[in-house]
């Protein structure tokens, strides 16, 4: 291998932040259970998973908050902690944080908050830097404006250029839009989105939402109990989840149980294949909603043999159906069916139902068992 090639192959490797086997505990209770992850240079990474599953631990220990107990961790190709024997504290490790609530100094301007770290340059420098961030967060008419007199909003984006002024090797944000109504909330987020992809920023973002996740991350890593259960992009999260947890977390689905029969199940909506399980197993089929086509039926609407529409809602984007399904063998089932736009047919309403197999999910009953 060239030289060359040596250096293109160091590059690729080369990662803003590696966390190995990490483990922490509070009190003898272990919160963090063997964790690994990396994030590359310029890659968004969300750390996804319900209230209390180690995330902001996991964050914490990376800023340098939190003292590593077990495993280690390295920014870039540097190792930054090691238990005993080594801690670079938070101001040393050339990262930018933001959380919930990011404190902004009360007593000094925009202007100087952002400038606040960059002591390093001249004033001109620290000027341009600051004007450029605030400008690409629509920000640039506050610069001599006090924290106090601006919204929470208004807040969050003065934090996040703060944090990104001194470019920092990592940037880790803790639920940094949790505190703000939905529509600001869409608006920063977006705003946030373009300006990390616009500096290149690697991002470690903690987040307890899955559409957060989806909308921020090039991957997520979806945590519970203290592990990463998966870790790849929204697509392979949502597409190939590798068990039922997965499924679940990123919204509702509706469940049949069954048994592999000749390599497929049996469901009131048809044949489900069970590819690698064994014929005889008991299984879990998830069915999303939006895997569900449904398609009227010109039938008279008391017959209720057939699949009909129990309910029918308009949620705004997209109708929520609640149907009856029924199997020729007299099977039946209550399922949710997502459908875009405005779908509402009447209660009764004879109905045929196909199945999308790529949103329907097969796992052994004992997959569920953690
Ligand atoms: P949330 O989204 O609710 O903040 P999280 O996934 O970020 O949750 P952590 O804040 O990392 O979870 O907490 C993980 C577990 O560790 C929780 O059970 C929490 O109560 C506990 N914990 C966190 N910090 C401490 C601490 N300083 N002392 C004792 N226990 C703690």
């Amino acid at each position: 291998m060239t030289a060359t090639m040596k250096a293109a192959q160091k590059a690729l490797n080369e990662t803003a932040l590696t966390m190995h086997q990490v483990q922490h505990a509070f009190d003898q209770h272990t919160v963090v259970k063997g964790v690994d992850l990396t994030v590359a240079p310029g890659e968004v990474v969300c750390l996804l998973g319900p209230s209390g599953c180690g995330k902001t631990t996991l964050l914490r220990i990376a800023a340098g908050l939190e003292t590593l107990q077990e495993g280690s961790v390295s920014l870039q190709d540097e190792q930054i902690a090691a238990p005993g024997l080594r801690h670079v504290p938070p101001e040393k490790r050339n990262v930018g944080l933001a959380f919930q609530d990011s404190a902004l100094f009360p007593h000094l301007s925009v202007m100087e908050n952002v400038t606040f770290g960059l002591k390093h340059l001249s004033a001109s420098a620290r000027r341009e830097r600051a004007e450029e961030l605030l400008t690409q967060l629509g920000m640039a008419n506050y610069a001599s404006t006090y924290p106090h007199m601006l919204s929470g909003g208004q807040q969050q984006r003065v934090a996040l250029a703060r944090a990104l002024a001194p470019e920092p090797r990592l940037m880790l944000l803790d639920e940094p839009f949790s505190s703000l109504d939905a529509r600001l909330r869409d608006r920063i987020r977006d705003d946030t989105l373009h300006v990390l992809k616009k500096v290149g920023a690697a991002t470690l973002l903690v987040t307890h939402d899955p559409e957060e996740a989806m909308f921020m991350a090039d991957r997520i890593a979806l945590m519970r109990e203290g592990r990463i259960v998966q870790t790849g992009t929204p697509r392979e999260l949502y597409c190939s989840p590798k068990d039922p947890f997965v499924v679940t977390f990123f919204g509702e689905v509706n469940e049949i149980e069954g048994v592999v029969e000749g390599g497929q199940v049996t469901t009131p909506v048809g044949w489900v294949p069970a590819e690698g399980i064994a014929d005889g197993t008991r299984v879990q089929v998830m069915i999303r909603p939006e895997a569900l086509r449904v398609i009227e039926r010109d039938l008279p609407a008391d017959t209720h043999s057939h699949s009909h529409i129990v309910m029918a809602k308009l949620l705004g984007r997209s109708s929520l159906l609640h149907l009856c399904a029924h199997a020729d063998g007299g099977q039946e089932a209550h399922l949710h069916a997502r459908v875009p736009g405005v779908f509402l047919p009447a209660e009764g309403q004879p109905i045929d139902i196909h199945l999308d197999l790529s949103q329907v999910f097969v796992f052994p009953r004992a997959a569920e068992e953690h």
